[in-house]
C-alpha cells in the first residue's frame, strides 16, 4: 500500500476477457468429506476472488476455500464503528488508472478522492503541528519525494546501472553520506513504514526500483459503500466454502488432494495458491513433496512486512477542520481521518503504523496502543483528549491467524524473488496474492491482477489437463 504516494510523498502528500478455454465444465459433488471439482482457490482475498471469477468466465467448475467466515482478506470494511465505512486493511485507490477502476465502474461504485490537496496534508515536527507549506520547507525533508527523480532516487539508479550491490536503503545513505536531523530521519523513515511495511534498514534498493507501479498514477481515493463491498461483487456467483482452512496439499503432475482442518478432502486437477506470505513462510500449511527449492527461496527471500490500525472514535471533532493527515515523528506516525470528504463523516481518527512501531505497539496490546495513541494526539494536538474517547479498535494484521503481515516487501538481495514466487509448478500448483506481483505488490489491484494472471496461466496449460 502507498502511505502517500509511494514514488512521491510530497505529491501526496486487464483485464483481458480471458477467451481461452482448456476446461470444461464439472458438476462438483458435494459429499462432506470429500469433493472433486476441476479447480481449487485456496483463499477468498482479491487474488483468490479475481481468479476464481476469470475461471469461472472461462467455464471452469470452481470451488474457493476460505479459512474466515467472510471474504476478503486484508480488506476488511466495519460498517458498525461510525456513520460510514471504516476500512481496517486496504483503505485506497491508489492510482485513477488501477485495473479496479474497470469493476468500480462496472458496479457503479462511488469513489471519494483522498490527499488531493497539499494543504491539508499536516507533520509534526520541531514539536508543532505544521501545514505542509512550513514542514516541506523543512530541510532534509525533500527525502520524502525519495523516490520520484529525487537526487536519491538518481544515485539509486546510477548505482543499478553501474551494477553495484544491492543493499539496504539505511546503507545506502550512509555509503552516500546522506545524514538528516533524527526528526527528519524518523518522519522518513515512518513514511517508507506505511509505504512499504519496512524500515529503511529492512529495504533493499534495488527491491524500490522493482516495485514500480509504473502507470498507476499518483491519485489516491476511497470507496464510499467500503473496500468489502467491492469484493461482494466480485464474490456474487463463486462456490466459496467458508470457514475451511486448509492444513495440506498433496500434489503431484497428475492433481492436488486438499486437507482441511476439518478433515475434508478435495480433490482438483490445479489449485491456484493466494494464501499470504507469511503463511507460507511458517508453513502453516503442509506441502506434500514439499514445494521446489526455488519456491522456498523465494519465500524465505521476501519480506513479510507489519502494519497496524489503530481507529479512535471520539464525542466530537476537535482537529482543525482543514486537517486531513499529519505525518508524526512518533511512535504511532502517521494519522488521518477515515471519514474525509464524507458529509456523515463521524469524529474518528486512524493511526496508520507501520513495520517496527507496528511492532511497538502490538506488542503494548489493544489497551497500551490506544493509550499511547491518545497520549501522542494530546501531544501533537496540545489538548487533553482521554475523556472524550467513545470507542476504539486495534487492528493488528500480524496477530490475524490467516494473514499474520500487512504486506510484502523486497529486502536486500530478494530482487526477482516475486517473479519466483509466481511460478507455477508441474502444471499443477498456480500461484496468487500481492507478493507475487513484481510491480504491484502490495495493493489489492496488484493482488487482483496477480489472480487474473495464475487464472491465465492455469487456463493455458495444455488441454490433456482437462478431464
Ligand atoms: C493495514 C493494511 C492497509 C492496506 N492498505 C492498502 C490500501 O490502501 N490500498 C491497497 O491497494 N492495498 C492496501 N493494502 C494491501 C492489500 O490489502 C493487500 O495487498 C491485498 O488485499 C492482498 O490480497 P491477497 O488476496 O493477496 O491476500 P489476502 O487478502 O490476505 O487473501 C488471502 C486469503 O487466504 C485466506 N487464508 C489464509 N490461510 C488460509 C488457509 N489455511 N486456508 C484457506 N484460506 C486461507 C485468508 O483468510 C484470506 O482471505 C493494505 C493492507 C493492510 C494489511
Amino acid at each position: 500500500m502507498q502511505l502517500l504516494t509511494r514514488r512521491s510523498l510530497l505529491a501526496m502528500l486487464a483485464v483481458t476477457a480471458f477467451s481461452g478455454t482448456t476446461c470444461r465444465r464439472l458438476t462438483a459433488q458435494t459429499s462432506p468429506e470429500s469433493t472433486h471439482c476441476h479447480t481449487l482457490v485456496i483463499g477468498a482475498g482479491a487474488a483468490g476472488l479475481a481468479a476464481a471469477q476469470t475461471l469461472q468466465d472461462a467455464d471452469c467448475s470452481v470451488v474457493v476455500l476460505e479459512a474466515r467466515d467472510r471474504i476478503g482478506g486484508r480488506v476488511h470494511t466495519d460498517y458498525d464503528f461510525a456513520s460510514h465505512p471504516v476500512e481496517y486493511g486496504a483503505e485506497f485507490l491508489h492510482g485513477e488508472n488501477i485495473v479496479t477502476w474497470d469493476w468500480v465502474r462496472r458496479y457503479r461504485m462511488a469513489t471519494l478522492p483522498a490527499f488531493d490537496y497539499y494543504r491539508h496534508q499536516f507533520a509534526y515536527a520541531n514539536q508543532a503541528l505544521l501545514p505542509f507549506r512550513q514542514w516541506s520547507t523543512i530541510p532534509g525533508l525533500d527525502a520524502l519525494d525519495l523516490l520520484n527523480g529525487s537526487p536519491i532516487d538518481t544515485l539509486i539508479a546510477n548505482w543499478i546501472d553501474a551494477g553495484k550491490p544491492d543493499v539496504s536503503l539505511a546503507q545506502f545513505l550512509e555509503l552516500h553520506q546522506i545524514e538528516w536531523s533524527p526528526e527528519v530521519r524518523r518522519l522518513v523513515d515512518h513514511s517508507l513504514s506505511g509505504s512499504y511495511a519496512a524500515n529503511l534498514d529492512q529495504l533493499g534498493v534495488y527491491g524500490l526500483m522493482e516495485t514500480t507501479y509504473a502507470g498507476d498514477g499518483d491519485r489516491y481515493f476511497r470507496l464510499q459503500k467500503g473496500y468489502s463491498h467491492l469484493l461482494e461483487q466480485f464474490a456474487a456467483g463463486l462456490d466459496i466454502r467458508y470457514a475451511t482452512p486448509v492444513t495440506r496439499i498433496s500434489w503431484s503432475s497428475s492433481g492436488v488432494q486438499v486437507q482441511t482442518a476439518a478433515d475434508q478432502t478435495y480433490t482438483a486437477q490445479q489449485v491456484v495458491i493466494t494464501l499470504p506470505l507469511a503463511l507460507l513462510k511458517a508453513n502453516t500449511v503442509e506441502f506434500v513433496p514439499p514445494l521446489p527449492e526455488a519456491k522456498l527461496k523465494a519465500i524465505q527471500g521476501l519480506g513479510a512486512g507489519h502494519i497496524t490500525k489503530l481507529i479512535l472514535k471520539f464525542d466530537q471533532p476537535w482537529w482543525p477542520s482543514e486537517l486531513e493527515s499529519c505525518l508524526t515523528p512518533l511512535d504511532t506516525q502517521f494519522w488521518w481521518r477515515p471519514g474525509w470528504q464524507r458529509s456523515n463523516e463521524a469524529p474518528v481518527l486512524t493511526a496508520f503504523t507501520g513495520a517496527k512501531g507496528a511492532d511497538t505497539l502490538g506488542a503494548l496490546g489493544r489497551d497500551g496502543a490506544i493509550q499511547t495513541g491518545l497520549q501522542h494526539l494530546e501531544q501533537m494536538f496540545e489538548k487533553p483528549l482521554t475523556a472524550r474517547l467513545t470507542d476504539a479498535r486495534f487492528v493488528d494484521w500480524q496477530a490475524d491467524p490467516y494473514a499474520r503481515m500487512a504486506y510484502s516487501y523486497v529486502p536486500v538481495d530478494g530482487v526477482g524473488l516475486r517473479s519466483q514466487l509466481a511460478q507455477p509448478v508441474d502444471r499443477t500448483l498456480f500461484f496468487a496474492g500481492e507478493a507475487t506481483h513484481l510491480t504491484r505488490a502490495a495493493t489489492v489491484h496488484g493482488a487482483l491482477e496477480s489472480g487474473i494472471r495464475a487464472a491465465q496461466e492455469l487456463l493455458s496449460t495444455p488441454a490433456h489437463r482437462a478431464i
